[in-house]
Parts: structure tokens; sequence; C-alpha cells
């Protein structure tokens, strides 16, 4: 007889890189923030949902307006 282990489905961990902080857009304190990795640009969700097209967003990257360096969230 041989043991068959059921397989083990993966759980991705969705890292989200919120941050509390002041919105670099619109100036605001938010409790959560979209933070650039790389020069610590900070974008609140309402500012990213609502903000002009430069932002170019969708489910997984973002474009930080500051140093255009895309972000995945
Ligand atoms: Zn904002
Ligand atoms: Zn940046």
């Amino acid at each position: 007889m041989e043991d068959n282990y059921p397989k083990r489905p993966r759980k991705r961990i969705l890292r989200r890189k919120t941050v509390a902080g002041r919105c670099d857009v619109c100036g605001q304190e938010m409790p959560l923030c979209y933070k650039c990795q790389k020069c610590g640009y900070l974008i609140c969700q309402q500012c990213m949902a609502h903000g002009p097209r430069r932002f170019s967003c969708n489910t997984v990257t973002w474009v930080c307006p500051n140093c255009l360096n895309w972000e995945t969230l």
C-alpha cells in the first residue's frame, strides 16, 4: 500500500504595503496609504481611486508619480 499525501493548497499571502501617514497628494492624514518603496511617496486609497490618470492603477501595480517607480500592491 502506498501513502498518498493530499496536496496542500499553497496559500499566497498578499503583502499589502499600506501604511498610516499623510498622503502626499491630498495632504490629509490617512490610515491607509500606499507607500513607494523607492522614494517614500505616500498615496492614500482615495487619491488612488479617484486620482488623475497619471496614477496608473490596477489591482496589482501603480506608478509612483514622484519617481515613476512601479510598485506592486
Ligand atoms: Zn490622498
Ligand atoms: Zn517613488
